[in-house]
């Protein structure tokens, strides 16, 4: 089951959800701290591997990213698969279908077109 992330705006606390493919956008989620409801979605943290977050610092080595052409969409997916596969947890729900689309050939541009809650 994907772990989607999320702030709370209330009392800015960051939590984990675990919801199906299903739940995710259909049941309200509230935050356990004090059960606000004014969540915000936190995707784009793991994605590109800006995070400050010291579980992804090897990936702030561009060398560690292999070959990787930022202007190439499948030299993208290859390092988010890698990076993935290292961090050896479940990725979010967008995660694989970015990669996938990635690996299509489209450009962040245009999956951002076709993933309207996706932040890049
Ligand atoms: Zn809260």
């Amino acid at each position: 089951m994907p772990t989607y992330d999320y702030l709370c705006v209330d009392c800015n606390k960051r939590i984990s959800v675990h919801q199906s493919y299903e739940e995710y956008g259909r049941i309200t989620v509230s935050c356990p701290h004090c059960n606000g409801t004014n969540l915000q979605r936190l995707i784009n943290r793991v994605r590109f591997a800006r995070s400050e977050e010291s579980r992804l610092e090897s990936f702030a080595d561009p060398s560690e990213w292999g070959d990787l052409d930022e202007n190439d969409p499948r030299s993208m997916a290859r390092m988010m698969r890698k990076m993935g596969n290292e961090l050896g947890e479940e990725m979010p729900g967008e995660f694989d279908e970015v990669v996938d689309r990635l690996e299509a050939g489209e450009t962040p541009q245009e999956i951002e077109k076709n993933i309207p809650d996706l932040d890049l």
